[in-house]
């Protein structure tokens, strides 16, 4: 039934797509129950520097190889390549909201974005809109206690037991414990430049690909 998809939202630089990013994507799917990922290229992510490296295209392209044995759950959506300019998450959020809930809706970030979650544009509109599932990332933390929020989200925090935390907007916030994945896009741009193996870091389709277009040389 239409109105019971649970559907996700993971966007990124996605510069290059890697094991980390498609790890997090189908734990989540499972552990949460989610009918659908979209899967969200920015064309230019707020708080980045101007992007090194490919063109839209052609990280778009490599999303769509590093997704492709997952069809029934991944779906690549270029909503924020057409839309152009900075890419900020609740535009694209209110585009979704003409389909679909709040309720159905769930953002997918890493423990490092939630760290600095208060820096995103219109966050306190964003934690009304959707639902946050915060996955673990090597090198940063999940919060303990409620005191452990980013700056103002502390104060929409109702109530949390370590694994959910329910907002003062209706919405809620899960918290999701991957295998660890210690990869980086940045790590992984330092290592092609520098002739590094990326076996273990990147999808063998997205390697052949970055060669065959030389694009981090
Ligand atoms: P950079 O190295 O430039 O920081 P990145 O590897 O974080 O890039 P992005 O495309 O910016 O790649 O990340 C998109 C999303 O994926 C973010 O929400 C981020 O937290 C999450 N993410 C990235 N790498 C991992 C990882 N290894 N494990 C879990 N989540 C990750």
């Amino acid at each position: 039934m239409a109105m019971h998809r649970k559907i996700g939202i993971f966007g990124g630089s996605f510069n290059p797509i890697h094991l980390g990013h498609v790890n997090s994507m189908i734990t989540v799917a499972e552990q949460v129950g989610l009918t659908t990922i979209k899967v969200v290229p920015a064309a230019q992510a707020p708080l980045r520097q101007k992007m090194e490296g490919p063109n839209p295209e052609a990280r778009a392209e490599m999303v769509k190889l590093a997704i492709q044995d997952y069809p029934e759950v991944l779906e690549f959506d270029d909503i924020e390549l057409r839309r152009q300019g900075i890419s900020y998450t609740i535009d694209t959020v209110n585009s979704y909201l003409q389909n679909y809930s709040s309720e159905q809706l769930y953002l997918i970030i890493g423990a490092d974005q939630f760290e600095i979650f208060d820096k995103w544009l219109k966050y306190g509109e964003l934690l009304a809109k959707v639902n946050l599932i915060v996955t673990t990332r090597p090198g940063s933390f999940l919060p303990l206690a409620k005191e452990d929020f980013p700056g103002k989200i502390a104060n929409m925090v109702v109530e949390f037991d370590g694994e959910t935390a329910m907002l003062n907007t209706g919405r809620v916030i899960q918290f999701i414990r991957l295998e660890d994945y210690n990869v980086s896009a940045t790590e992984i741009r330092k290592r092609l430049r520098t002739n590094k193996s990326t076996a273990d870091q990147l999808d063998a389709r997205v390697e052949k690909f970055i060669e065959a277009h030389k694009l981090y040389n």
